[in-house]
């Protein structure tokens, strides 16, 4: 395996608050866009380092609501998952 010397997006350095990184949830197997459960069309949050080693290895992140995906694409247009939110609150104090 290489890596990329420079212009890595995963090492974003303004993403740097431990696990506030979201991603748009997204699975392979059911590419479901607005019908199904609405965990798929939420923003999760999942350690970025889970991320950055998903998009080297292809294998899914798990949320901390405890929901398994594997993140693409930009999470920005949509909403923070409330589960995930209030995990999230919990856990800085
Ligand atoms: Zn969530």
């Amino acid at each position: 395996m290489s890596f990329v010397d420079d212009a890595e997006p995963l090492r974003n350095p303004d993403q740097g608050a431990g696990t506030s990184v979201l991603e748009r949830p997204k699975t392979e197997e059911a590419p479901v866009r607005d019908d199904g459960g609405d965990a798929d069309r939420f923003a999760h949050y999942v350690s970025k380092d889970r991320i950055a080693e998903s998009r080297a290895t292809g294998r899914p992140v798990v949320a901390l609501c405890g929901k398994v995906w594997v993140p693409k694409h930009d999470p920005s247009k949509y909403p923070v998952c409330p589960d995930c939110k209030r995990i999230y609150e919990e856990m800085m104090g």
